[in-house]
């Protein structure tokens, strides 16, 4: 079910993606990103340079970033003035001597202007300005929106982010807070990401956030302080403090039934962030889930949502799907969760929600295979519901104890790689003690929807 691209022609301005070809390049991978930024809120004005350390997996005259409408000031390649020329999204850079194959070579980009979000068929992503502050929403193609990279979910990379911004206002990058400078009136602040993260998941969230401690504070009364010690963190506005209490009070239990079922938390703290202003739907980012002040009211009716984000940060931002057509392995398995997560905390149970799904699915076109949905519905709700009820049914199809025996598995032996359908289900076939070609042929690539 995997396809392996061809080896990209040296320069390539693709990533050999099934479905989004053109976003990510070939020739090279980038090992770290420093990304030192300036930011100014009011005027959305930003002044940033990043660094770039790439390996050639090939000969290189020329190679290509993705990245939005900056202004370049200079670029350097290994030290050494490059040419360069943008072209749409791209960043075409010719440096003064070609990179010999498996070098390890250093990109300097300086560059400022508005950043703005990438328009795109599943409408802007990236970068955001706020009412009052921005967010960073990229999934899955908003990356340069605001820093050149090599914006593919198979190239995982490590990051250390300086945002330099007014200082009233809190700001939370995807990763640990290593360390902050105030001045009069600015902050420095510093983060760094260890973990090999795609670009589509960093993040940067500006706002006049409350900063609150989410698990092992006193006023979390059902969790108590994680027993791994699992740092939860929140940023929430001021106005939503009371209700978002209540609505993310299970946090913590949360954080630690999933663990249960999946294994170690796969990053340092989780913080949850909640913007002052709307927004379609929740988003994940690495070690981060960021919430709308839609999303909180009070009365948990989100807390489907919740889990859903949590879930995420194993599979998706752990597990990264190698090519975007497995996206069902990212929302299946989130969507489960959900369904797990309600049964866990006394709400309805999986199966009763199995059978809720499968229903309102046969009254929707059969007309997508989840494990190649195309383009168009990688985001459909059927991937996200069928998808749970692949792993539902494969729940009844193996049994309980092969199941989640089988689901640890999978996220622990993959932590922090990045992954394909045919590996999933290989690795289900070994859990079953038997082959599952054809459960799987009718659930992952025909469109009729199975019998539950
Ligand atoms: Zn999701």
């Amino acid at each position: 079910m995997s396809t392996k691209a061809a080896a990209p022609a040296p320069g390539a301005e693709t990533s050999g993606d099934t479905y989004l070809p053109g976003h990510g390049n070939g020739g090279y991978r980038v090992r770290h990103y420093e990304l030192d930024l300036d930011y100014r809120i009011g005027p959305n004005r930003l002044a940033a340079t990043a660094v770039l350390t790439c390996v050639a997996t090939q000969a290189l005259s020329r190679f290509s970033f993705d990245f939005g409408e900056f202004r370049v000031a200079r670029v350097l390649v290994d030290g050494r003035a490059a040419k360069y020329l943008r072209r749409g999204l791209k960043l075409q850079i010719r440096p003064a001597r070609s990179v010999p194959a498996g070098a390890v070579f250093r990109v300097e980009v300086r560059y400022s202007g508005n950043p703005r979000p990438v328009r795109s068929r599943w409408g802007d992503i990236g970068w955001d300005e706020l009412t009052d502050g921005s967010l960073v929403a990229s999934q899955p193609v908003g990356a340069p929106s605001w820093f050149p990279c090599n914006d593919h979910p198979s190239d995982k990379a490590a990051y250390r982010v300086t945002v330099a911004a007014s200082s009233p206002y809190l700001v939370l990058v995807t990763g640990n807070l290593v360390s902050r400078y105030c001045s009069a009136s600015t902050t420095k602040w510093v983060y760094e990401r260890p973990e090999p993260t795609a670009a589509y998941l960093m993040s940067v969230q500006i706002g006049r956030y409350d900063d609150v401690e989410l698990a092992g504070g006193a006023w979390v009364p059902e969790s108590g302080a994680a027993p791994d010690g699992v740092v939860q963190r929140a940023a929430v506005p001021p106005r939503l403090r009371r209700p978002f209490e209540r609505d993310f009070a299970r946090q913590g239990r949360m954080m630690d039934v999933l663990q249960q079922w999946f294994g170690p938390y796969p990053f340092g703290e989780y913080v949850v962030v909640v913007t002052d202003d709307e927004l379609d739907d929740p988003i994940e980012a690495q070690g981060m889930s960021i919430f709308g002040a839609n999303h909180v009211d009070g009365r948990r009716t989100h807390e489907r949502l919740v889990v859903h984000e949590l879930a995420h940060q194993w599979f998706g931002n752990s597990l990264t799907v190698a090519d975007w057509r497995h996206i069902w392995l990212n929302e299946g398995f989130a969507t489960y969760t959900e369904w797990l997560w309600s049964e866990e905390s006394g709400g309805e149970s999986a199966a009763s929600l199995a059978r809720f799904w499968h229903t309102r699915m046969r009254s929707l076109p059969a007309d997508v295979a989840i494990g190649d949905p195309g383009v168009a519905r990688m985001f459909d709700e059927r991937v996200y519901k069928r998808g749970a009820l692949t792993l539902h049914a494969l729940r009844g199809e193996i049994g309980n104890p092969a199941f989640f025996a089988l689901v640890k598995a999978w996220a622990v032996e993959h932590r922090h790689a990045t992954v394909r359908t045919a590996e999933f289900t290989a690795l289900a076939d070994s859990y079953a003690g038997r082959s599952l070609h054809a459960f799987f042929a009718a659930w992952l690539e025909k469109p009729a929807l199975p019998r539950l």
